[in-house]
């Protein structure tokens, strides 16, 4: 175990990063580097070459033989090939070798990743680019260097690519409209993001016991335990001392990494924790909790744990989310989110609330579908998790501040609300001006916002492309307006225009539960979008306003948004597909071979009492054997259209109709055998089971 008082040296110890760079490149290349990663300047190869060189040196230093571009394809997951940095001599003796060209550039195959028909299959040829903004860090006795992924004729085939690209256009967008507001030094502005990440920890042996855990990451049969997650006990509950050492050793493998794992706690649910970092530049943000997932699961396995990450991996448990704290921050250092003092008085945080308020509410559906996913449709809108509906929280102050600018009327400040818990040995704390609302997927938390539908599962690059795409698009709408005029001009049209803005969208903003159904109803009035499913919802990524949205900025093309669309639609059908699968074999051996033993164990038993016992009743048991009985017809009649359902599904090409059929016809048949199979289960000893139940799943950990 690392020692405490060795942290300050042990943090970032794996990662090329700044510290280590400006000790060992020459000053002159340092500069150049320094300036590629704050402005987001090109690199010259000179440079790259040496930086290649001593990048080789440390790494060697540091264990590393091999090397790898780290990429993020539209798997969700992230890629690599190693290769090593020998040179043969051709004398027997090796050289070891690593130059600014393979740094800057990797030609992996192309062909079997995900493209969504962007590419033709002789065009196997794809590229990775050196992110000099994203520190290379070494794992596993490799240099891993994080890269951007695209194809042979530059489209993006990745996840970077387009988040860098956002992150500029809002960048370019906000300076603009600073510059316009007389905020005249700032020349660039960072996208921050800190990514909550719950997860779940079972026992190794019970996950390695159930094909549905193992191949499609959630429980697709499971009688519920007699105990779930009713009495609130777990929440910030004390922390097991074999879970407790499985957070320990966690933190110490992501601070090597240079990721600042800063909170951890128990969740809601029975076996389900989270940990949050301190917030960083948005793509380094998203690699790192990319990384975070990956250190999980491997830190997880050496703890005797498996780590499971899917949105939802028990029915009538809490899923998982991954909530993206996200805000924006100017090179001379205003956070424009952050209300200070006198909000009503803050223009930059006001324009830019609005900002957010406006493209929030109009581009809600591109939002929702960067969030959507097989796995996160069944926690969205089920009563634990933010609705499909998205919505914007603000609180009471900027309520009131909101209105004001929306009246026209002078804001009255409240004093800072001192505490009083009537217990004189307590300080006094003085109260935030917003409270906190757990039920809003979009909510003001102080300083940022946080965007609470991402699951546990997915990159959060998605949510963070499309949120910074549409707050671009929002300030640039805003700056054409503005442009031009002078103070006094500048002064009205500003107060007019952020009048206008808000009659616009604050349809958008509510306050109250987001979990209930007058909500639902209610947003259905104010014509807010419910885009219930992925098949639904994706119409609308293909839609004249969203591809004018993306191409405007230079987000995505036509045709990257269109490889996307198929591209995670076949995604869904794919885990739909592999979900129904998996399951009618769950049912077809495991659960029937353990209905089969416990028939005739109950048979052989009512047999041999009333031969011994000639007038026994033998009530119970003939009552199970009744139940094993209806539910094993029912069983044998469910599984059969699953089976057609499935196969018939395989046939349809289109990609949406596909996907909608998953949907309403594989996935609702899913949940009718579901049923019988967990009255089955429910009346089955533990023993007569091949899997672990429920029970022993949610409540084993010590
Ligand atoms: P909670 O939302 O659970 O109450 P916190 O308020 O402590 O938790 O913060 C949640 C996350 O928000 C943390 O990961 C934190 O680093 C991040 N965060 C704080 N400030 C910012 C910011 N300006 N930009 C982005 N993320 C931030
Ligand atoms: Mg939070």
């Amino acid at each position: 175990m690392m020692e405490a008082k060795r942290l300050p040296e042990e943090y970032g110890s794996l990662v090329f990063g700044d510290k280590v760079m400006r000790e060992r490149l020459p000053k002159d290349v340092y500069k150049a580097v320094h300036k590629t990663i704050v402005n987001g300047t090109h690199l010259e190869i000179d440079v790259a070459n040496t930086v290649a060189a001593v990048m080789k040196e440390w790494a060697i230093e540091n264990g590393a033989t091999h090397y790898t571009h780290w990429f993020q394809p539209m798997t969700g997951l992230t890629a690599e090939k190693h290769d090593s940095f020998i040179s043969p001599e051709g004398d027997g003796s090796i050289i070891m070798e690593f130059s600014g060209k393979e740094l800057v550039k990797g030609e992996p195959d192309a062909s079997s990743f995900p493209s969504g028909g962007l590419r033709a299959t002789f065009e196997a040829r794809g590229y990775t680019a050196w992110d000099p903004s994203s520190p290379a860090f070494i794992k596993d006795g490799s240099l891993y260097i994080p890269t951007a992924f695209c194809s042979y004729g530059g489209e993006a085939l990745d996840k970077k690519t387009p988040l860098l690209r956002s992150m500029e256009a809002l960048s370019k967008e906000a300076v603009k409209i600073m510059n316009i507001l007389g905020y005249k030094d700032v020349s660039r502005v960072n996208t921050t993001i800190g990514s909550e990440q719950e997860y779940f920890l079972i026992d190794k042996e019970d996950y390695m016991h159930r094909k549905d855990l193992l191949f499609t990451g959630r429980t697709l049969i499971g009688a519920p335990a007699t105990k779930g997650q009713e009495m609130e006990d777990h929440y910030f509950g004390v922390i097991k001392p074999k879970v407790s050492a499985f957070m320990h050793d966690l933190d110490e493998e992501l601070w090597k990494l240079g990721i600042p794992a800063k909170t951890k706690h128990n969740e809601v649910a029975p076996a389900q924790h989270e940990m949050a970092p301190v917030f960083e530049t948005a793509n380094i943000a998203v690699d790192h909790n990319q990384l975070t997932m990956e250190v999980m699961k491997k830190v997880a396995d050496k703890h005797g744990y498996a780590c499971l990450l899917h949105e939802k991996p028990f029915e009538g448990i809490n899923g998982s989310g991954k909530h993206n704290n996200w805000s924006i921050c100017t090179d001379t250092g205003i956070n424009l989110l952050d209300p200070g003092k006198n909000p009503d008085d803050n223009i930059p945080f006001l324009v830019t609330l609005i900002a957010v308020i406006a493209s929030v509410d109009e581009y809600a559906p591109q939002l929702r579908l960067s969030v959507a996913s097989a796995g996160n449709d069944h926690r969205l809108g089920a009563n634990e998790a933010p609705p499909a509906v998205i919505s914007i929280f603000v609180g009471d102050e900027l309520t009131r501040v909101l209105e004001s600018i929306e009246q026209g009327t002078v804001f009255e400040r409240g004093a800072k609300i001192k505490m009083e818990m009537g217990a004189q040995v307590l300080p006094h704390i003085t109260k935030d001006n917003t409270d906190r609302n757990r039920t809003s997927p979009f909510a003001f938390t102080g300083n940022k916002f946080e965007f609470r539908m991402p699951g546990s599962a997915v990159s959060v690059a998605n949510a963070n492309i499309v949120l910074n795409t549409a707050v671009a698009e929002m300030f640039s709408r805003m700056s054409a307006i503005l442009e031009g005029l002078s103070e006094d001009e500048l002064h009205n049209k500003l107060t007019e225009l952020l009048k206008e803005t808000l009659i616009k969208h604050k349809r958008v903003l509510f306050d109250g539960n987001g979990y209930t159904d007058e909500w639902i109803e209610e947003a259905a009035r104010r014509g807010l979008p419910n885009l219930k499913s992925l098949p639904d919802a994706m119409v609308e990524w293909i839609s004249d306003k969203s591809i004018e949205l993306f191409t405007s900025h230079n987000i995505f093309t036509k045709e990257e948004i269109e490889s996307r669309y198929e591209i995670q639609l076949e995604n869904y059908s794919k885990s739909i597909h592999i979900e129904s699968l998996t399951m009618q074999e769950m049912v077809r051996k495991d659960l029937t071979s353990g209905i089969l033993a416990y028939e005739n164990d109950l048979t052989n038993e009512i047999i041999s009492k009333k031969e011994a016992l000639p007038d026994a009743k033998a009530t119970l048991e003939q009552g199970i054997l009744r139940t094993l009985d209806d539910a094993s017809s029912s069983i044998a009649k469910e599984l059969s259209v699953l089976n057609e359902k499935t196969i018939e599904a395989e046939t349809i090409t289109d990609p949406q109709k596909k996907a909608k059929f998953y949907e309403s016809n594989v996935l609702s048949q899913m949940d009718e055998l579901r049923k019988y199979a967990d009255e089955a289960e429910a009346v089955i000893p533990d023993e007569y089971l091949s899997y672990p139940t429920y029970g022993q799943l949610l409540f084993s950990l010590r």
